[in-house]
C-alpha cells in the first residue's frame, strides 16, 4: 500500500489533516502519529481487527499488549474498573497527566484482549502531543499504538524513521518533527497493593515516589534470571543491526578503553562508530582524532541526561544508516530520567557492558 506522509504542525494542527487520519482509523486502518515520547502507530482500540494488523505491521510478538492512548482523563472509567474507587489513580492522573506515564490497571470488558494480549489488565495513557490529543479526539475511540518501529528495532522518533520501518506497510504517517522526550513512557503496575514500575521511562521513580509513598521496580528489569513483569520487557529491543557495547568505569579508564576497543575492531576490519559524551572526547584529547573510527558523535554533556535520553534512538539508527557495524557508548547514572535511558541502551546491547 501507498503510506500518505503528512506534515502536521505541532502546535497548530491541522485540522482537516486531522479528519483524513480519523477517517482512516474508523475505517480500522493504521495511522503513526506523533507523541512527546516516541511515535506511536495507532488503531482503534476497540476494534481487534484493527489491533491485529498493529502487530502484523510492526512483526511484534502476539503475547505483547498495548497501551490505550486517550484524551481526557476520564476516559479512563470506561477502560478500566479500577479506576473508580482507587485514589492513586486520580492522583496520578491530576499530576501527570497529559504526559509518559502510562497506568496498568483491571480492565473492562469493552477492551478486546487482541489489546492486553489476554491478560486482565490494561495500560493506559493520555499523551501530551497536540497532534496525539486531536487525532483521539477526532477519532472518538481510543487509540491502542505501541511505538511505531519494526519490533526489536530503536524507537522512532521523527516521521522519517517511522517511514523507513513501516513505509508501505500503513496507511499514513502524521509528521511534527523530533519528539520532545525521546524515550518510552513510564509503565506503571497499579493492580497489586504496591505500586511497580514495570519499565522505566519518562517520568522518573523520584516522582512517582513524591506522590505515592513507595514504589517498587520490577527486579525482573535487572535480574536476567526472572522474567519482567511487563511482557514487552523479555524481548530483545531498541537495537540497531550494528553491534552495541557499552564501557563502564571512571572517566579516564573508559577513554584508555575506548581507545583500546577501536583499534581491536577496526583491525578486524569493522566500521567503528563512537557515540560518547563530551566529557568523554575531553578526555580522549588530541588521540580522538587518531582513532580508527569510522563514525563519531558528541552525545553531549553525561550531566544533562534529559538531552541524551532525547536523541539516543536517533543516533543509535544515524550510526546504520552510515553502515556502522560496532557502536562503543558509555553508561549512565541511573538516578532521574538515567533510568531509563540505561534501560533502553542495555537491552539495545544486549547486556554486554565492557568493564573499564
Ligand atoms: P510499547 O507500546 O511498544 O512501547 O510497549 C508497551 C509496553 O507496555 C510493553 O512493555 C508492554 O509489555 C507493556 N504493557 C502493556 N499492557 C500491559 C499490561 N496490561 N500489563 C503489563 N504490561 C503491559
Ligand atoms: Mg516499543
Amino acid at each position: 500500500m501507498e503510506t500518505k506522509f503528512w506534515q502536521v504542525s505541532a502546535t497548530h494542527p491541522d485540522l482537516n489533516i486531522i479528519k483524513q487520519a480519523a477517517t482512516i482509523i474508523r475505517e480500522g486502518g493504521l495511522v503513526a502519529f506523533p507523541t512527546e515520547t516516541v511515535y506511536g502507530l495507532g488503531a482503534d482500540g476497540l476494534n481487534p481487527e484493527a489491533v491485529k494488523k498493529i502487530f502484523v505491521a510492526k512483526g511484534r510478538p502476539n503475547d505483547n499488549p498495548l497501551i490505550l492512548h486517550i484524551a481526557e482523563g476520564k476516559e479512563i472509567l470506561r477502560l478500566a474498573r479500577q479506576a473508580d474507587g482507587d485514589p492513586r489513580v486520580q492522583q496520578l492522573i491530576s499530576r501527570f497527566w497529559p504526559g509518559p506515564l502510562t497506568l496498568v490497571l483491571a480492565k473492562q470488558k469493552i477492551v478486546p484482549d487482541e489489546v492486553t494480549a489476554g491478560l486482565d489488565t490494561v495500560a493506559i495513557r493520555m499523551p501530551q502531543h497536540l497532534v496525539a490529543l486531536a487525532l483521539i479526539k477526532e477519532s472518538g475511540v481510543p487509540l491502542a499504538a505501541p511505538s511505531a518501529n519494526r519490533s526489536g528495532y530503536p524507537s522512532p522518533t521523527t516521521g522519517q524513521h517511522v517511514f523507513t520501518d513501516l513505509g508501505g506497510r500503513i496507511e499514513a504517517i502524521l509528521e511534527s518533527g523530533p519528539t520532545g522526550v525521546g524515550v518510552e513512557s513510564t509503565v506503571l503496575d497499579l493492580s497489586g497493593n504496591v505500586p511497580v514500575i514495570l519499565r522505566p521511562g519518562g517520568v522518573t521513580r523520584e516522582a512517582l515516589t513524591e506522590v505515592l509513598g513507595t514504589v517498587e521496580l520490577d527486579p525482573g528489569l535487572s535480574d536476567p534470571r526472572l522474567i519482567p513483569k511487563s511482557p514487552g520487557m523479555k524481548y530483545k529491543h531498541y537495537s540497531p543491526r550494528a553491534e552495541v557495547f557499552l564501557v563502564q568505569g571512571e572517566r579516564a579508564k573508559v577513554a584508555t578503553k575506548i581507545k583500546e576497543l577501536t583499534f581491536h575492531y577496526a583491525d578486524q576490519g569493522k566500521k567503528v562508530g563512537l557515540l560518547l559524551t563530551q566529557e568523554s572526547w575531553a578526555s580522549l584529547g588530541a588521540e580522538a582524532e587518531m582513532l580508527p573510527a569510522f563514525y563519531r558523535r558528541d552525545l553531549g554533556s553525561a550531566t544533562q541526561l534529559e538531552e541524551i535520553a532525547r536523541i539516543i534512538y536517533s543516533e543509535l539508527r544515524k550510526c546504520d544508516l552510515q553502515g556502522v557495524e560496532v557502536i562503543l557508548t558509555e553508561t549512565y547514572q541511573t538516578g532521574g530520567i538515567g533510568a531509563a535511558l540505561m534501560n533502553r541502551l542495555l537491552k539495545s546491547a544486549g547486556q554486554r557492558v565492557i568493564k573499564a
